[in-house]
């Protein structure tokens, strides 16, 4: 009765998982489709044995008992034989490396020869009666060639488990541990078996392994984010990741709402991710319709990543014109009229990524790698272009200027109205790549930011510039203070303040010697840590500016909030200076902000006559302007350039530029 036992509760094991499995539609995709069709072989071929046994069982002899007991028993070996190489299939399609399925003709050839010869075995039996016979009173008995069974078993045991050695790094830890937690059971049942032939074990191992799998193995569609119906981003990355180890080579059609934090304004939340959606629906919908195999990924922010194994470049650049079109007219949904800003970019690995860092970089820099992003996209022709090139490679050119002294210094003079000389000056940063050249603070600064190597560039500023400081005599050169760009991220350093007095003291630096600039992007993140250090900095006799102020919303509230001793008015807010709006609202802003006891300086003067225009506004109001900088006065100079500048030029009063 034992025998039976066990095979019961393995067919009911497996109809329970087949039935759930099917029931939660876990047939999607390809490695789920070759689970669940191992699940039916394994529950046909424990039916059949458990059929078998059972008849036997009885001890009934009828004719059509005898028929049916040989009937199982020839169901029972065939689908025992698909089971190994569905077991094969499934490996090599949960590891990811499918392709090497397709590639290397052995594995096929392997595969399709042994279920071949187990096959005519079991055809040839029928005459031969050498696998196993069923005798006239209903007994089931082996045959010798029922090792050719084992055999085949074996070698596609040792073939799976040379994969999974092989492939051991890129396998999720708990995949691997069932993947050969089910090779080991299955090989020890297969062996109590050989040894006792009455005990009919095998089907319940194969039954538990399942369920391990079941339990232990994260299932795909777990993989699949409910919000946007696509598959998640680390998952994207981690399929990418693998695919250069296993050199598989991959298609990526990029497509990013660039206006989604405008539609999500719009729309709302919920909405918004029923757009997100929709759009995951509409890229399989495409792609299906193009007959191109990929599979949708959300990346975050507005970029989805359609990533297919096809890499034909006319049917890729088909797709991806669909979704560009189709996705840039205008839309109604739910009511409501949605205008995307697309941007669609197709890229191959490994041909326009080297590693997964460097496709990494381009996902979470998107919008800066591609400067004017909208449009139809390829990565191949991008690459022609120099400052795109300088936008990829540019954690590596940092790098190697961090390295190798490609950053330095320049100081740019300013200049006071009132002294009618040069007070103080502001650093700012060069870089020079021995390959690309001079690369622009503009460019490299909000991508370091991006990345979080402006933390490291913050330091090296910082550095440099109090080094200079201390090499330098202040006072005989008549400079009150250096002026320092702080970034945004950096302002939101815990140890800002900290880092800044440690260096100051070290160096025996006034801290009135340097003043910080932030921007106004910076008093929009993270106010409160923003706002201890600025005042800690205030409050340590550090002088503060406000810089750019005019590009963004110039939020009024903040400079009165926080300890601002200068404000810098951007070039492109004095620029308009001539119309008579615009100068309106420069007057007041220079009356109010002077009202509140702010020095003002006017930055990117490069004109005379804007130089007069804004000494002008002094006579206006009860004070102007104090202070101006720009290319009139003298371009941004390497540190003893600098010097020679000032000291040539340390009495203003006889040359009058303005
Ligand atoms: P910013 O702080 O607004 O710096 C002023 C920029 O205007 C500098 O560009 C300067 O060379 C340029 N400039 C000066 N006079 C004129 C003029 O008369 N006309 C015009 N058209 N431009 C003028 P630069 O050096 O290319 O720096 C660009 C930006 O990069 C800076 O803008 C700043 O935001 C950032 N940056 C530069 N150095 C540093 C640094 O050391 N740290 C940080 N965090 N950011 C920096
Ligand atoms: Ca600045
Ligand atoms: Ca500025």
């Amino acid at each position: 009765m034992a025998i039976v036992n066990f095979d019961e509760c393995a067919l009911v094991i497996m109809l329970v998982f087949n039935i759930t499995s099917m029931i939660r539609r876990e047939y999607r995709t390809r490695t789920n489709k070759i689970m669940l069709a191992m699940q039916w072989t394994i529950f046909i071929s424990i039916f059949a044995d458990f059929l078998s046994a059972h008849l036997i069982n009885t001890g009934h002899t009828e004719s059509w008992i005898r028929i049916t007991v040989w009937i199982a028993n020839y169901v029972y070996f065939f689908f025992h034989n698909l089971i190994l190489a569905l077991y094969m299939l499934y490996v090599f399609s949960s590891v990811d490396i499918w392709h090497l399925y397709h590639e290397q003709k052995k594995n096929r050839i392997f595969m399709v020869t042994l279920v071949a010869v187990n096959t005519i075995v079991l055809a040839l039996n029928g005459v031969v009666f050498n696998v196993f016979t069923i005798t006239n009173d209903v007994k089931y008995v082996r045959g010798p060639w029922i090792a050719v069974f084992y055999v085949s078993a074996a070698l596609f045991g040792i073939w799976v488990f040379r994969t999974l050695v092989g492939y051991r790094r890129i396998i999720n830890k708990d995949k691997l541990s069932v993947l050969l937690f089910l090779f080991i059971i299955i090989v020890g049942a297969l062996l109590i078996q050989l040894i006792n032939g009455d005990m009919l074990v095998e089907g319940f191992s194969m039954a538990l392994a399942v369920l391990f799998y079941m339990v232990l193995v994260k299932k795909e569609e777990e993989q699949v984010d409910p919000i946007t119906g696509a598959i998640r981003y680390t998952e994207g990355i981690d399929r990418a990741g693998k695919s250069f180890v296993t050199k598989k080579p991959l298609s990526y059609i990029f497509v990013k709402i660039l206006n989604h934090n405008n539609i999500r304004l719009y729309l709302g939340a919920g909405k918004f991710n029923a757009l997100l959606r929709a759009t995951t629906a509409h890229l399989y919908e495409i792609a299906n319709s193009n007959n191109f195999s990929a599979e949708v990924f959300y990346m975050e922010n507005g970029l989805f990543c359609v990533m297919g194994s096809d890499i034909d470049k006319t049917k890729v650049s088909k797709v991806a014109t669909d979704c560009y079109e189709q996705f840039s007219k205008e839309d109604r949904f739910e009511g409501f009229t949605v205008i995307a800003d697309m941007s669609v970019c197709v890229a191959y690995s490994p041909e326009d990524f080297d590693d997964v860092s460097t496709l990494l970089t381009f996902i979470t820099s998107y919008d800066q790698t591609i400067s004017d992003a909208r449009g139809l996209h390829f990565y191949g022709d991008l690459r022609h272009d120099k400052e795109f090139r300088i936008r990829v490679e540019l954690e590596e050119i940092l790098r190697r200027a961090l390295d190798h002294n490609g950053i330095s210094m320049y100081y740019q003079p300013i200049y006071s109205i009132m002294e009618k000389r040069y007070v103080a000056a502001e650093a700012l940063i060069r870089l020079r790549d021995k390959i690309y050249g001079n690369i622009s603070p503009a460019i490299f600064i909000p991508m370091a930011e991006a990345s979080g190597t402006i933390h490291e560039i913050g330091d090296y500023v910082l550095n440099e510039v109090t080094n200079f400081i201390s090499s330098i005599d202040m006072d005989e050169l008549g400079l009150k203070y250096i002026e320092i760009n702080l970034s945004s991220s950096q302002c939101i350093e815990l140890d800002l303040v900290d880092k800044i007095m440690e260096t100051l003291e070290r160096k025996n630096i006034d801290p009135e010697r340097v003043s910080f600039e932030l921007t106004e992007a910076a008093t929009g993140v993270n106010p409160e840590i923003v706002d201890i250090n600025i005042r800690k900095l205030h409050d340590n006799g550090i002088r503060i500016a406000l810089d750019d102020y005019g590009t963004g919303y110039s939020n009024i509230k903040r400079v009165t909030q926080l300890p601002i001793d200068e404000v810098k008015l951007d070039r492109t807010f004095i620029d308009m200076i001539d119309e008579p709006d615009m100068w309106i609202v420069i007057r007041d802003t220079v009356a109010m902000l002077k009202e509140m006891g702010k020095e003002i300086l006017v930055e990117g003067v490069e004109e005379k006559k804007l130089a007069e225009k804004i000494s002008e506004l002094d006579a206006d109001l009860v004070q102007g302007c104090e202070l101006m900088q720009g290319y009139l006065f003298c371009q941004p100079l390497p540190k003893d350039e600098f010097v020679e500048f000032i000291k040539n030029n340390s009495n203003y009063e006889g040359m009058d530029i303005v």
